[in-house]
């Protein structure tokens, strides 16, 4: 089940992703909103009923910051500075805006032009954050009862009348908007995750390979992290599991079993169910003898520790990659794994401690 709800913590990756998404629907919208400020010259002309010298400055105006913001954008990666910065566009508009009212002979249409201004924050408003157009959104009635003080607007209270409802509204519809933003997200999360999580035993499953390897199939990468320390884990017996304590006692057995692998790594490791009963571990930037210590100590608890089916032991194979064919690496793993079952089990067994032999045998 989907929650609606983006957990607080993640609220940023959330505006992220939709912000590098919008960006450029959210900067046309922003450079839109300015060039209308030009055209207003034409209805200036239509009020004054001549060519209007006086407004044609401040219409042009706007290009200033329409140049700075061209120049901006394309450096900005936050959606918090993006935003911030989509907002000031609409506001420079309002303030040119402002500027050419001053020389109207007739102000009554400045009503409508800031209604028109309400739609321009609306599709500068639709890549950012609700409460960010709440803050911003509001700062143009600032604008508005500030410019009244010098203007004196004949519909003043008729202008405050109209837009308080249109700013509600262009709220509700943000917000609306936001929280399917918001499902979509949560929904293609969760997508993601299940393709590279075994449900099981909720490790990973070999899918996530196509994430830390290479496009040409050979090398992996974790952040920075190019080598690691590789545990190839099996465990002993277990088909006897499944025949004395069923399939359903079997599967928690590979629950207990992946539950003591992640007791001893960290988040930077990965554990993935490379098949029925056998876990790759990758130790990222971990050393030989460290993962050797490792893969004992997850040996010993699997061991050690109780369960409620029946005890079991595991037998794990170590290698180490160090960059290049990560297939390679895997498969001396899976080789000191099988050394490890001809010699017993429940047993840590090294490649490199067994190579000569193998290679002596081949
Ligand atoms: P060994 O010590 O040599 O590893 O012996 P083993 O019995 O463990 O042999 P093997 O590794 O070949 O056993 C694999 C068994 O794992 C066979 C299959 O029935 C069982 N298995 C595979 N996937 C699942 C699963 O999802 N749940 C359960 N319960 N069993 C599974
Ligand atoms: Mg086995
Ligand atoms: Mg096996």
């Amino acid at each position: 089940m989907i929650q609606r709800k983006i957990p607080n913590d993640e609220l940023n990756t959330f505006y992220q992703s939709k912000f590098e998404y919008y960006r450029k629907v959210a900067a046309l919208a922003a450079i839109a909103t300015g060039l209308l400020e030009v055209f207003y010259f034409i209805s200036d002309c239509i009020i004054f009923g001549r060519f209007a010298n006086e407004t044609l400055i401040p219409r042009i105006s706007i290009m200033v910051p329409i140049l700075l913001f061209v120049l901006i954008n394309p450096k900005v990666k936050d959606y918090k500075c993006g935003s911030l910065l989509y907002y000031m566009m609409p506001h420079c508009a309002m303030w040119a805006t402002i500027w050419a009212i001053w020389f109207l002979p007739n102000r009554d249409f400045a009503r409508e032009g800031f209604i028109i201004m309400h739609f321009g924050f609306l599709c500068v408003g639709l890549a950012m954050p609700v409460r960010y157009h709440i803050v911003m959104h509001a700062f143009l009635f600032l604008n508005i009862i500030v410019s009244n003080l010098f203007i004196h607007y004949e519909h003043f209270d008729m202008m405050i009348a109209l837009a308080f409802p249109l700013y509600i509204g262009v709220i509700l519809i943000m917000m609306i908007l936001e929280n399917s933003y918001a499902d979509h997200y949560l929904i293609k999360k969760e997508i993601e995750k299940n393709s590279v999580t075994d449900p099981l035993t909720e490790v990973f499953n070999r899918n996530k390979l196509e994430e830390i390897v290479s496009a040409d199939g050979e090398k992996l990468e974790v952040g920075h992290i190019k080598d690691a320390s590789i545990l190839m884990v099996d465990i002993d017996k277990f088909k006897r599991v499944n025949d004395t304590y069923g399939h359903e006692g079997g599967d928690k057995i590979l629950v207990f079993v992946s539950d003591q692998i992640k007791k001893h790594i960290r988040s930077t490791d990965l554990i993935i169910r490379w098949g029925g009963e056998e876990f790759v571990v990758l130790l990222m930037g971990t050393a030989l003898d460290v993962g050797l210590n490792i893969a004992e100590h997850i040996r010993s608890a699997v061991e050690a520790a109780e369960n409620d089916v029946t005890p079991v032991t595991i037998s794990v194979g170590v290698s180490k990659y160090e960059g290049g064919n990560y297939h390679d690496a895997i498969n001396k793993a899976d080789q000191a794994l099988y050394y490890a079952k001809e010699h017993g089990r429940n047993l840590v067994v090294c490649y490199e401690d067994i190579e000569d032999e193998i290679l002596r045998n081949s």
